[in-house]
């Protein structure tokens, strides 16, 4: 026995909003495993917000942001040898705070650090007071 032909159409409806309430459904719970994801990784990880990096034009991401979070970094002072931790918090205020290059890392210890600033402002200082002669010509 045939069908009415005019039975085909409401049943592939069916099928179709069918399949659509499934996806839905599907993709409603994987939003929600998303989140909940992401609620776990913000609780244990400082987040790298994106929004707030210095916009560079560079074809790379850097690991950092490609990972999504900071993480404590080790390494040793360029000034003095000493071994130092880049501290993840202190990465999040260099990199989205004071607008750090997104490719800088630390290399200098805070005490080398605070010289470098010093000596630097000093030179500043040195040429804008007109001594800059007098350096070049001690050297
Ligand atoms: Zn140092």
């Amino acid at each position: 026995m045939k069908h009415p032909p005019r039975a085909r159409p409401p049943i592939l409806e069916r099928r179709k909003l069918k399949r659509a309430a499934a996806d839905a459904e599907r993709r409603r719970r994987k939003d929600k495993e998303d989140a909940r994801a992401l609620r776990e990784l913000a609780r244990r990880h400082l987040l790298v917000n994106p929004v707030n990096l210095r916009p560079d034009n560079s074809y790379g991401t850097p690991e950092f942001v490609r990972r999504g979070y900071y993480v404590d970094m080790p390494f040793v002072c360029k000034g003095c040898g000493a071994a130092q931790v880049w501290a993840a918090t202190q990465q999040k205020w260099w990199y989205e705070s004071a607008k750090g290059d997104v490719w800088s890392v630390a290399v200098l210890c805070k005490p080398c650090r605070r010289r470098e600033q010093a000596r630097k402002a000093a030179a500043r200082q040195g040429h804008l007071a007109g001594s800059a002669a007098k350096g070049k010509a001690a050297a």
